[in-house]
């Protein structure tokens, strides 16, 4: 199948950085979905490499994803998932009370 896509900065996974930085500060990762019919469309727009199809399945390489989101916004049919990584209390913390 020949598509008609944009011409994009693509890397194999894990060739861009051995540990990419933006692993470490991700709030949130993607979760592919059983709507993925595996077009591969994803891997041309994740700019660190983090998707991959193996064993017949898509697959995040959670180790690079940056939780950009990239991937999920360009999925035509929305079979990715963004989901935070901090499933706690939102918002801001009061503060405690000093005790004299
Ligand atoms: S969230 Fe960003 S870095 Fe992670 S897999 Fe999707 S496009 Fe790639």
């Amino acid at each position: 199948m020949i598509k008609d896509l944009p011409v994009v900065p693509s890397a194999k996974a894990g060739s861009m950085a051995a540990a990419p930085a933006g692993a470490a500060w991700r709030e949130q990762h993607p979760v592919i979905g059983t709507a993925c019919n595996q077009c591969l469309e994803c891997t041309l727009f994740c700019p660190e490499g983090a998707l991959v199809q193996t064993g017949g399945n898509m697959t995040v390489m959670l180790s690079l994803c940056n939780g950009c989101g990239i991937c999920a916004v360009e999925c035509r049919l929305q079979a990715i998932a963004m989901v935070r990584e901090y499933t706690g209390v939102s918002g801001v913390f009061p503060l405690r009370e000093e005790k004299v």
